[in-house]
């Protein structure tokens, strides 16, 4: 059986902190993991700007639920889940990646876990574990099953080397350069050819 994995930020979704940003009008929360590669360091800093600004998970959650999936995601989620089981692995969070779960038919998602006190506040998160992406695939090969991976970004890298078949999906021009080894699509239909590509089995558009 061959399963598929799909990032999720860039992938079905747009990116979750960018828009929150916009929508909100909150500019410190537009750095990202460019401006900042520590992780850590970056959502602590996240989440002291929500709580100075008074955000609690109900509102996060209310701006969230105005976002929509990229156009053409839930058509192309619908065209993959008939000929692969799918499975999205994400670097988001629960609480914000349920509301588009809703408006895409509730997939399957691993994603890391916020902490949240009794009043709403976002206390700290929970990472699922280290290098989620890749260990989930390692963990498929070990029931046998062959992956197909899909994602944009540096996160998703070494679970498209690890999958057997690596696609990058609207990756900016410095992934798709360090990585030749992947290719590289920008539309829903060619992200379609290179999954029936890279299956062994005889599927169709
Ligand atoms: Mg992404």
């Amino acid at each position: 059986m061959e399963l598929a994995c799909l990032d999720l930020e860039g992938v079905l979704i747009p990116e979750v902190w960018i828009n929150f940003a916009e929508k909100t009008g909150i500019e410190e929360l537009k750095r990202t993991t460019r401006d900042e590669p520590d992780y850590d360091v970056l959502m602590k800093y996240r989440l002291d700007i929500l709580n100075k600004h008074g955000y609690g998970i109900d509102d996060i959650q209310a701006v969230i639920a105005t976002l929509e999936p990229m156009e053409g995601a839930l058509e192309f989620l619908n065209w993959l889940r008939e000929r692969f089981q799918v499975v999205i692995l994400s670097d988001t969070f629960y609480e914000f990646g349920m509301p588009f779960m809703k408006q895409l038919g509730y997939p399957t998602l691993l994603c890391h876990k916020l902490e949240v006190d009794e009043n709403g506040k976002v206390v700290n998160y929970k990472l699922r574990q280290a290098n989620p992406k890749r260990q989930a695939v390692i963990g498929f090969h070990s029931m046998y099953y062959r992956t197909i991976a899909t994602g944009d970004s540096y996160n998703d890298t070494t679970m498209l080397a690890e999958a057997h078949a690596g696609i990058l999906f609207k990756a900016p021009d410095n992934v798709i350069a360090e990585f030749p080894q992947f290719p590289a699509v920008h539309s829903y239909e060619d992200l379609k050819k290179e999954f029936i590509k890279a299956s062994e089995r005889n599927l169709s558009l």
